[in-house]
């Protein structure tokens, strides 16, 4: 075998499964031949990442394709896809302990009408996926180095989100005091788990689960309460 084919046959064995069928027939949306390279892309760089950084143990192409790609866009499933995407005004969406990226980033690709912040507290999360934001071009996303229960009562920020995503980061009472505060009355929280809402995942058959908390009135100033205390005295 020559190095070249050799080289072939490592890049293919990074190749992600394109799942067309599957994403029509689970979501009923199916993305472009741009964002399918965007997704490619960030498994790659994703990998990379891999070796210098912690960021996820899920790396096997398609347990990431299912478990990275296709979890984050599912938590969406229950939105207005079509409006989304079509409306003219940006959606602001905050990835709320995004860590390698997730929902945010495939949330971004697939739809340039939402844009997309991702809030990390450990900071050199945050400088990797800024790196992989610019190498993926994608202008629809913002990043934050910072604790949730800070930006929540940061004038800057509270109350200014349409939709806030929380994907496995503490339980679900914790993810509502972290993502409430920051929401504009009408918006919506989508935390990815709890027991109310259940989807099968296409490829593992495998149960995930999703709240969705609407904002109705404002939130009292005393949430979220001083960093540490939501996860130490749950609501
Ligand atoms: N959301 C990603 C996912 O589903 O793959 C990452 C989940 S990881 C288990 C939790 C992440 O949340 C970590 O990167 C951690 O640094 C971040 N995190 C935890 N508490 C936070 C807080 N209060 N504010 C901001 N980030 C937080």
């Amino acid at each position: 075998m020559t190095i070249s084919e050799l080289m072939n046959d490592c890049e293919e064995m990074q190749l992600l499964p394109k799942m067309n069928e599957v994403w029509r027939s689970s979501l009923k949306w199916q993305p472009s031949e741009g964002q399918q390279q965007q997704l490619q892309k960030l498994y790659v760089e994703i990998l990379k990442g891999n070796e210098r950084f912690n960021l996820t143990r899920i790396t096997e192409r398609s347990d990431f394709w299912e478990k990275h790609l296709w979890d984050s866009i599912a938590g969406l499933v229950y939105l207005d896809l079509a409006k989304l995407v079509e409306q003219k005004k940006p959606l602001r969406a905050i990835d709320i302990g995004t860590g390698a990226g997730f929902p945010g980033i495939p949330v971004a690709i697939f739809s340039q009408a939402i844009e997309v912040t991702l809030l990390d507290s450990i900071r050199k999360k945050i400088t990797f996926l800024e790196d992989l934001i610019n190498n993926l071009h994608l202008n629809n996303i913002k990043t934050l180095t910072g604790r949730a229960e800070d930006l929540g009562q940061d004038k800057r920020y509270r109350q200014s989100y349409d939709l806030a995503l929380v994907r496995a980061v503490g339980r679900a009472t914790v993810a509502a005091e972290y993502s409430l505060p920051l929401l504009k009355i009408g918006g919506l929280a989508i935390l990815y788990r709890g027991h109310w809402q259940n989807f099968t995942t296409p490829l593992t058959h495998s149960t995930r689960n999703c709240i969705y908390l609407r904002k109705i009135i404002p939130t009292s100033d005393r949430f979220p309460r001083k960093i540490g205390v939501p996860t130490q005295k749950p609501l």
